[in-house]
């Protein structure tokens, strides 16, 4: 995987609001789309980002109606469209019940297939280049957060020494660098890791979903290149946080100290911080040290590959 790239189609809680959407994130990776949640409103803003429709799966963290009820006018689009290719969707129980409720609503059949499958703490979806895993967390009903894992790329390949080895240039080299071994016409064999430095760590983005702070975040996004957490209220609204199982901007941020993330992005704003999320920001700085911000309906994200 090259291309790891994260547009937000909606950063609002609980209902829509002039300027901000509700959930949806746009994750490309290489030749995939995927969809984070799918709010009310979701396609229309895949139309004003320019995401394209090309959706392989959506992975829903929740089954509250700001995160999903956009699947409903989606999929139409898509039938209109002439999509053929299946689309898959992912979420916690009740994804069965819920989904295929909001896929068949008005509609006998869609012109593709929708597969719906339920995801639990710990499984793994595995796609060409990475994996999104579950993990479970602290919402009113089952809810997930999800963690998106670039495999380890091979280390890099050191020409002198294949040279050194008496490895040909051509095809040899190829397949030593994908880390199979090689047989030189002399009869001696030689292994990739005489030619690979140490394999590189593939990205790590993690997305935590509605959510109380949870270690269960903090495992999963150890070390991650991005964590993408909810952030619906501030320090004066703690008391709302706990009875709605949501965070505040500064647990939020605790979590991305105690994980070491290398970057923070806080999304789901209570309506309250619409319009000035600055005080948010400022609660998430004191907690955490590193790169982070507050993110707007269109802020598109390119993760770097790592060195
Ligand atoms: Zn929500
Ligand atoms: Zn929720």
């Amino acid at each position: 995987m090259s291309l790891l790239r994260l547009t937000f189609l909606g950063t609002s809680a609980a209902q829509p609001t002039l300027h901000r959407n509700l959930s949806g994130l746009a994750v490309k990776a290489d030749a995939d789309l995927l969809l984070f949640d799918c709010g009310e409103g979701s396609q229309r803003q895949m139309v004003r980002y320019g995401t394209g429709f090309s959706v392989d799966a959506v992975f829903f963290t929740h089954f509250h109606a700001d995160h999903y009820l956009g699947i409903i006018g989606f999929l139409r689009t898509l039938g209109m469209m002439g999509r053929e290719q299946p689309v898959r969707l992912y979420g916690p129980p009740t994804a069965r019940r819920v989904l295929h409720q909001a896929v068949y609503l008005g509609v006998e059949s869609l012109s593709f297939p929708v597969e719906i499958h339920e995801l639990k703490d710990g499984d793994v979806v595995r796609r060409n280049g990475y994996s999104v895993q579950a993990v479970g967390v602290d919402h009113r009903i089952n809810a997930l957060a999800y963690l998106l894992a670039e495999d380890d790329r091979p280390g890099r390949f050191n020409l002198e020494k294949a040279r050194a080895l008496g490895v040909p240039e051509g095809p040899s080299f190829g397949k030593l660098q994908k880390g199979e071994a090689v047989t030189l016409d002399s009869g001696a064999v030689v292994r990739p890791e005489q030619v690979l430095g140490e394999a590189r760590a593939g990205r790590r983005l993690v997305i935590s979903g509605d959510t109380r702070p949870c270690a269960s975040v903090v495992q999963a996004a150890k070390g991650a290149d991005l964590l993408i957490h909810e952030s619906t209220f501030s320090d004066e609204e703690q008391e709302r946080a706990l009875e709605t199982r949501h965070s505040t901007a500064r647990e939020a941020a605790r979590v991305a100290r105690e994980a070491g993330v290398r970057r923070l992005i806080l999304t789901h704003l209570s309506s309250r911080h619409d319009t000035d999320p600055s005080k948010l920001l400022a609660q998430a700085r004191e907690e955490y040290k590193g790169q982070v911000e507050v993110a707007h309906d269109g802020l598109t994200v390119e993760l770097p590959l790592r060195d």
